[in-house]
């Protein structure tokens, strides 16, 4: 079976000739005739059941740019095509254009298709759909789309991947990373996170040494009798991380390990400074995004954006505020301290509450605490220009 994958079919393309058939429930024809929406192995139209929340999610989906999933065609010739899996979206969405429902705007309006604004209609109209087309025997269609389809249990996306790839790569590929016979599956775990069976570690082997192109990486292998990249590729990341970061962490299990080896690797760290800079920064009640600590000592501890560092809360700040206020207004100067030091009209200003952010005087990468002590309000203009040094 021969798969294409097509991304620039829009919303206008597929919609056109668009017809749905009310006494049937079915979506008949679309793409200006040549499509089949429902063909006779399809169920029929069902996302307008229970009050049609599922249409509206679709329709809503679009319009906030959320993906809607892959679409399967079945090619049977240059003008003839199958809906194999995507049909009650594609129904929804040509019920939607031809005024079959109405979606609820931000005022709680109800909205027909004909009704909304140009930029909405825009939008949906020129949305591409992400399209696979498949061409095979019936029978090898038919084989496959139960296996895509198995009763109850959604497939995540590696598992379709494996679904259209299928050869002797995938073959291999599973052995090694999806078999819970394997020993290094509970080493690897450390690092990746989901299981082994529904292809978390092959999903992200493939992810790390594709760059994230895994659709296009397995095409490319589909045929290959081995899979010695992958496994070298892991491996080397796989080892890359457990010399730099010797102590298994929990909030290790699922970081980027590929593009932080692609980043870092070229590095030389000594790892008993990289133990002690972490286990400091565990041990820190402001770090609040432990996750980040690893790419931050990595890229030489500097990005404190990694760590979200906590800030200062409402009643610190209230108080230095108030503080700092009263001491300004009997001196006659600005309550902002750097204000005071200035030459210019601000010299004299007292700001709002609102008109100020709470500044480390000490910063917090050179061991200021997130606490009174360490607080001061500043002017937004004077905290920014402090935040940029
Ligand atoms: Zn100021």
């Amino acid at each position: 079976m021969k798969t294409n994958l097509k991304t620039a079919i829009s919303v206008k393309n597929i919609c056109e000739g668009f017809v749905y058939n009310e006494l049937e429930g079915k979506g008949l024809f679309g793409l200006s005739g040549k499509l089949t929406i429902q063909p006779e192995y399809q169920r029929n139209y069902i996302y307008a059941l229970d009050g049609g929340k599922r249409e509206v999610a679709v329709i809503e989906s679009i319009l906030k740019s959320y993906p809607i999933g892959l679409i399967y065609f079945n090619k049977i010739s240059n003008d003839n095509l199958e809906v194999l899996d995507g049909q009650q979206r594609i129904t929804s969405i040509g019920r939607f254009i031809t005024d079959k429902f109405a979606i609820v705007d931000e005022n709680g309006m109800e909205q027909y298709f004909s009704g909304i604004a140009k930029d909405k209609k825009d939008k949906i109209l020129e949305t591409k759909l992400l399209i696979y087309e498949c061409e095979g025997t019936e029978s090898q269609i038919k084989e496959w789309f139960k296996t895509i389809n198995i009763a109850g249990v959604p497939l995540v996306p590696q598992e379709l991947l494996n679904a259209i790839y299928s050869g002797p790569f995938v073959t291999l590929g599973k052995e090694e990373f999806s078999n819970s016979q394997n020993a290094n599956i509970q080493k690897w775990s450390a690092y990746i996170k989901g299981s082994a069976n529904r292809q978390a570690f092959f999903e992200a082997a493939l992810d790390w040494v594709s760059k994230g192109n895994i659709d296009d990486y397995m095409s490319r292998h589909r045929n290959d009798k081995n899979i010695s990249e992958v496994k070298k590729y892991f491996n080397s990341v796989i080892d890359w991380a457990s010399s730099v970061f010797p102590e298994v962490e929990s909030e290790m299990q699922g970081l980027e390990w590929g593009r932080l080896y692609e980043t870092y690797h070229k590095e030389s760290y000594d790892p008993k400074k990289i133990s002690a800079a972490v286990q400091k920064l565990y041990g820190d009640p402001y770090v609040k995004n432990r996750k980040g600590i690893y790419e931050y000592v990595l890229g030489g501890s500097t990005d404190t954006k990694l760590l979200e560092v906590r800030v200062f809360d409402e009643a610190t700040k209230r108080l230095m505020f108030l503080a700092q206020t009263t001491k300004a207004t009997t001196k006659g100067e600005s309550n902002c301290p750097l204000c005071a030091l200035g030459h210019d009209a601000n010299r004299g200003k007292r700001w709002q509450l609102s008109e100020m952010d709470a500044d480390h005087v000490a910063a917090w990468s050179r061991g200021g605490a997130t606490d009174v002590k360490n607080c001061q309000m500043l002017c937004k203009t004077h905290n920014r220009a402090k935040g940029n040094r």
